[in-house]
């Protein structure tokens, strides 16, 4: 399907279910692929096993199935550059450390953990400029470069734990460009000598990302802000593995900030103002805490891609409402900008409804018709229509439909106090029992025809129209919210409407 040889990848570590920001560098990704003709790769980054998380994987993949982000390649999806789960790779890594140790680009390193404390700590009372693991420091330690050969050979035989260090040139400037942010430049001497393959037989991040980024032919890497200081490593070991001509281009997105702007989005931001930021709803397989995600809070997934798609892009036009394929056309990586983008719970809720507001009677039916059936209510498709259609202007998220219209399915349970010590009168009882008379008589029984009954008989009262307009809305509804009482009434048909009325009459007196 592919035309060009424009090729990214979302490569998502399973430690847990996907944020909000992990699926917008998802879509941008998926944007970007499907703008230019080229290819979208799903590639499981699962080489730390003590960070495993039981579920995370197949999370990962229904939340982008919900968001209608589909690959041309991964893990389900197969192709010519597989396997896509970093775990089943392990050969390869090894292979290209090991030739990095041969080619003098990276050693090996037997340092025990205490060893590496007492390294931290010594540099730390001599106050050094340097605290970690480099050209300055590695000299004093226990690896390939101040052990002898027979040495090194003899602790790895005897199966000593040991790890494989990058080498990290001294001394040198380097310039990486990054799509968002320009050039960022860095001194290697602020760098350190990372592993790249860890004692437990498999490689960090570092090592397994560039690997594949290159055995898979990626031509862009478009990735959150965090990885950012992973950039001039990654760069060196391009360099190092003698890729350097044939490195893909970068792009860093900007950090989703909490609504007060004041830093990273987090899961804690989100329980603490009552909204999801997550796609889908999520169960800590270890500590049983349910987290809310979109789809179960009511929101449809083309609003959520829409919101997404505002977090860091901007098409600088006043235009807010995009489908997924409005976005490909328009979507821009150098609309992109770098400061962190302040989400607004509020402003998703509106796209929300906007969408909502799209979509046909039918259609929020068919969404609506679940919720009710897990309440136990019975209801036809067209009687559900009808009041999806009536209510659907007050309603932001899926399940706000219920609380529009329960009274549409089921009388008045309670009468809110409040409006009834406003709007019930002593003589209202009255008033109703000779309204429903007239109403017994209407046929058919229309909105219309119930508004010009009402209006007619306060008329001959010569009474306001609200003073049994509220009643009757209390009546019906139970409290003064709702679409047009007439509408109302029509849709529950004058026999249950009338029941209401006398059921209000009796019970609030
Ligand atoms: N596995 C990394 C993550 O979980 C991927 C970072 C990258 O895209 O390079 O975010």
């Amino acid at each position: 399907m592919a035309q060009s040889d424009v090729r990214v990848r979302f490569a998502p570590s399973p430690t847990g279910p996907l944020h909000m920001g992990g699926v917008r560098t998802a879509l941008f990704n998926f944007l970007f692929a499907r703008k230019y003709g080229g290819t979208f790769v799903l590639r499981i980054e699962d080489t730390d096993q003590t960070r495993y998380v039981e579920g995370a994987e197949q999370y990962i993949m229904d939340s982008l199935q919900w968001c209608g982000l589909g690959f041309d390649e991964g893990v389900y999806e197969g192709g010519d550059y597989g396997p896509y789960r970093q775990s089943e790779r392990q050969k390869l890594y090894r292979q290209y450390a090991e030739k990095m140790v041969r080619e003098g680009t990276a050693y090996y390193a037997f340092d025990t953990s205490q060893e590496l404390d007492a390294m931290r700590k010594r540099l730390k009372e001599q106050k050094s400029d340097i605290q970690h693991y480099n050209a300055v420091t590695r000299g004093a330690m226990k690896n390939s470069l101040t052990l002898d050969e027979e040495e090194v050979n003899r602790r790895i035989n005897e199966g000593a734990p040991y790890v494989i260090r990058f080498k990290m040139p001294e001394e040198q400037h380097i310039t990486v460009n990054d799509r968002i942010r320009g050039e960022v430049e860095v001194n290697t001497n602020q760098l350190d000598d990372k592993v790249l393959f860890k004692s437990d037989g498999l490689p960090t991040y570092h090592l397994a990302n560039v690997v594949d980024d290159h055995e898979m032919k990626i031509s862009h890497v478009i990735r959150g802000e965090e990885w950012l200081p992973s950039l001039p490593l990654h760069f060196m070991l391009y360099e190092a593995l003698g890729w350097g001509n044939e490195m893909p281009e970068f792009a860093h997105l900007p950090l989703i900030l909490n609504p007060d702007g004041k830093g990273k989005l987090s899961k804690r931001d989100g329980q603490k103002k009552g909204f999801p930021v997550f796609p889908m709803q999520w169960t800590d397989p270890e500590s049983g805490e349910t987290f809310p995600g979109y789809k179960e809070s009511g929101y449809l997934p083309e609003a959520f891609i829409n919101i997404l798609a505002f977090l860091g892009w901007n098409p600088g036009t006043e235009r807010e409402l995009y489908t997924l394929d409005q976005l490909i056309e328009a979507f821009d990586l150098d609309q992109v900008g770098k400061a962190g983008s302040k989400f607004d719970p509020d402003k998703a809720k509106w796209f929300n409804h906007q969408y909502l507001m799209e979509k046909s009677d039918n259609d929020l039916a068919e969404l609506f018709m679940p919720v009710l059936r897990e309440k136990g209510i019975e209801a036809s498709r067209e009687y559900v229509s009808q009041v999806c259609h009536l209510v659907k202007e007050r309603v932001y998220l899926i399940g706000e439909i219920w609380e529009q219209s329960y009274f549409f399915f089921q009388p008045p349970r309670e009468y809110d106090s409040k409006m009834v010590k406003k709007k019930w009168k002593a003589h209202t009882p009255g008033l109703l029992g000779e309204l429903k008379d007239h109403l017994t008589q209407l046929e058919p029984f229309e909105a219309e025809a119930i508004k010009q009954t009402v209006q007619e008989f306060t008329q001959e009262k010569e009474i306001g129209m609200g003073q049994v307009m509220l009643p009757l809305r209390i009546s019906l509804v139970g409290t003064g919210m709702g679409p047009d009482v007439a509408q109302i009434a029509e849709m529950l048909g004058k026999q249950e409407t009338i029941r209401r009325v006398e059921q209000a009459i009796r019970n609030i007196g």
